[in-house]
């Protein structure tokens, strides 16, 4: 679906965000519920957010590659106020973003909120798998707190 869909719909698809050139490959994979994240073709190394060559060895032979979305969280933060989005309601708490490391390649992270748990659950090293909601009636990723990873919930 996402292959077959123009740049203008791409456009009107993710009014929120600004697509570009570069990352106009990364929201085509959202609105087939894949999360592709640019690699080298020449070293093999995955990077984000998506740039016209690679940082790590200046190749510009670069291919959107589906990651799995397995990763652990980096940074945690609760957002007490910001820009309205569906599904984000300031007024019954804080709104939790992450930066996840990638297991594909550690260092390589992905942000976005965690849904599915309290927003106090949230901590920096628990594993997470991705997950999609609709946004503007386009699937947005998001990230789940994976089996065993919330408090108390082990063993
Ligand atoms: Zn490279």
């Amino acid at each position: 679906m996402g292959a077959s869909v123009d740049d203008a719909e791409l456009v009107d698809r993710f009014p929120w965000v600004q697509v570009t050139h570069d990352n106009k490959h990364l929201f085509r994979g959202w609105l087939d519920r894949k999360l592709l994240i640019d690699r080298c073709d020449d070293c093999g190394r995955f990077h984000h957010p998506p740039k016209p060559i690679c940082p790590e060895c200046w190749s510009s032979r670069i291919t959107p590659t589906e990651v799995s979305g397995r990763g652990t969280i980096h940074l945690a933060m609760a957002l007490h106020q910001g820009a309205p989005a569906p599904g984000v309601d300031y007024a019954k708490g804080p709104h939790p973003v992450v930066a996840v490391d990638l297991e594909e390649q550690p260092g390589v992270r992905f942000s976005s909120t965690v849904v599915g748990c309290d927003p106090s659950e949230v901590e920096i090293g628990l594993p997470v798998e991705l997950d999609w909601v609709e946004r503007y009636g386009s699937p947005f990723p998001v990230f789940r707190l994976r089996e065993g990873a919330k408090r108390g919930g082990k063993g």
